[in-house]
């Protein structure tokens, strides 16, 4: 099932995506399906009539994975962390199919990074691989959009991977997916930059919800960006970046500087 967030004239909504690439319908549904399940309106409206939003701005955090493919740590230099590396985008970072991503005055060189992220359902901490299925609500594509030179310069990582507008997420979220071994693709101005799998990573998806809520309490809401496969490059004001993800479907970002 797809879960949109989406606006016709003024608050935003939620529904459910149904129909075939080009002639989708969303029947609204009430509330928030994160809290109050999937139960439908007799609304609907055709795809193209809505504005997708942003399909959940965390509640609490975005929690990213970096160098979690062994030819995208090689290309930029890096060995393999030996411990899972975590960091933060604020949710402030957040914003939706075909928002903007406004580069930051303080870089010269921005990188996109399309990932697959996973969208948790409910409260949970300490989370065992074989029960991470429970706690997920669903699966969305994600741009880890991270400023190179300042993630080069600053001991941390938080103003390069967390400056407004570095983490689109959408179309929607996909509530049906087996992430072991599905394709992840960017393509910044129609041309294909990025293309890898979940399969490639050297810690899978199950793995690392796992991971991650050793060191983190999740709450429904919270997404984790699972890291980008090889091929990352930089962006200009006037292109425009594409992540496809098989099952989920496609995120678009224009790219301008204000
Ligand atoms: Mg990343």
């Amino acid at each position: 099932m797809r879960i949109a967030r989406f606006v016709v004239d003024s608050d935003p909504l939620y529904g459910v995506v149904e129909g075939d690439t080009g002639s989708e319908v969303v029947t609204v549904i009430h509330g928030d399906p994160f809290f109050s399940g999937v139960e439908r309106t007799s609304v609907r409206h055709k795809l193209e009539d809505v504005r997708l939003l942003a399909p959940i701005i965390p509640r609490s955090k975005v929690i990213g994975v970096g160098r979690n493919f062994v030819e995208h740590a090689h290309e930029l230099g890096n060995e393999i962390p030996a411990q899972p590396l975590l960091f933060l985008k604020p949710n402030t970072a957040v914003v939706g199919p075909n928002d903007p991503v406004v580069l930051p005055e303080f870089s010269e060189e921005v990188s996109f990074e399309a990932e697959l992220c996973v969208v948790i359902g409910r409260i949970c901490k300490d989370v065992p691989e074989d029960r991470v299925d429970d706690v997920i609500f669903g699966y969305t594509c994600g741009n880890d959009l991270t400023a190179r030179d300042v993630q080069k310069s600053d001991l941390q990582w938080t103003r390069a991977k967390g400056f407004d507008t570095s983490a689109p997420l959408g179309p929607w979220i996909e509530t049906e997916l087996d992430p072991e071994d599905i394709r992840i693709q960017a393509r910044l101005n129609g041309e294909l930059r990025q293309d890898g799998s979940t399969s490639q990573m050297i810690r899978g998806v199950r793995e690392l919800v796992s991971v991650v809520s050793q060191a983190f309490t999740l709450l429904p809401g919270d997404v984790i960006m699972t890291g980008t496969p090889a091929g990352v490059g930089l962006v200009s004001p006037g292109d425009r970046i594409e992540v496809e993800i098989e099952g989920i479907g496609r995120l678009s970002n224009p790219i301008v500087r204000r």
